[in-house]
């Protein structure tokens, strides 16, 4: 594992109305899941072997004095450059001493993820939820295992992925999905989106939040050409990208509208909160919303 040193690890977030998180808070650098669309292969971020977990050194001394440093406790989101809980963390235990550290300092925690390692640390998170919000997001961009293997080709299958949402949901904890990115020609049909709504709905998944689409840029856009004709030959599905997206950066699936339509309808149909705005509310809900900052 290579360590690499960092000043500070907790830190204000750009984007609050991203979940309602207050500040940012990434331990590890690279994520080994392999996704062929992430976003965070983009030159912008210049994450040189990006499939090698690197860890902040001293990443737990750095969190605890950058908590014990801000002026206001708040939300802690993580899981947006990389995944906390990759295969190494199970024996380092940094995200979930981390959470510990959160839950000292009365912070809360919104998390993203693709493993279901993150029900090892029910405990820690429903301690936390005792004080303050906390919001629990697994990625699902299908419930077809075949499919995900080549897509999220590392990652944990969808079905330990739903797993894990009805373990969270069950022991209290609000939970949901980020449906997102929904890649145009291969995820972007209404038997995908209706069952990933319902298999979150009968797992016990309070929200969803979806992209029906993804995002492209340099770097990123390469790579995930390049694996779609790998893993997809004779498809012709990246000449398919180049000629309706060009260099553009949004990626909207053509058929956004209609597949939005049936998104809202099977979310209403089955009682899950779809919008930015009713997610933070409810996960904030009985938290005394005085504490924190409002969107
Ligand atoms: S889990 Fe997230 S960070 Fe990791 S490879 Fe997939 S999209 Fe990228």
């Amino acid at each position: 594992m290579e360590y690499i040193p960092a000043k500070s690890i907790v830190n204000r977030t750009k984007d609050p109305s991203w979940f309602g998180a207050d500040y940012i808070m990434n331990i590890y650098r690279g994520c080994p899941h392999g996704c062929i669309y992430c976003d965070s292969r983009s030159d912008c971020y210049h994450n040189d072997g990006f499939d090698q977990v690197r860890v902040k050194e001293d990443a737990l001394r750095i969190i605890r004095n950058d908590l014990a440093h801000k002026a206001k406790p708040g939300v802690v989101g993580t899981g947006s450059m990389s995944d906390p809980y990759n295969p190494f963390e199970q024996e380092l235990l940094l995200t979930r001493r981390a959470l510990t550290l959160l839950e000292a300092y009365g912070f809360g925690a919104a998390i993203a993820t693709k493993s279901d390692l993150i029900t090892r640390d029910i405990d820690v998170l429903t301690s936390i939820h005792r004080t303050m919000p906390v919001i629990c997001k697994v990625t699902l961009t299908t419930c077809d295992g075949s499919l995900a293997a080549k897509v999220e080709p590392r990652a944990p299958s969808p079905a330990r992925r739903l797993a894990a949402v009805e373990q969270m949901s069950r022991a209290g904890l609000f939970t949901g999905i980020l449906m997102m990115p929904i890649l145009p020609f291969l995820e972007d049909n209404s038997e995908n989106i209706r069952a990933i709504v319902n298999r979150a709905a009968d797992a016990g998944a309070r929200f969803i939040y979806p992209a029906i689409g993804m995002t492209c840029r340099a770097g990123q856009r390469e790579y995930f050409y390049q694996q779609l004709e790998e893993r997809f030959p004779g498809q012709g599905l990246a000449e398919r990208y180049r000629r309706r997206y060009g260099a553009r950066y949004r990626c909207t699936s053509p058929r956004v509208r209609a597949l939005w339509d049936v998104f809202e309808e099977s979310c209403n149909r089955r009682g899950l909160l779809h919008s930015m705005g009713h997610i933070i509310a409810a996960s904030r809900r009985g938290h005394g919303e005085e504490q924190l900052s409002l969107f």
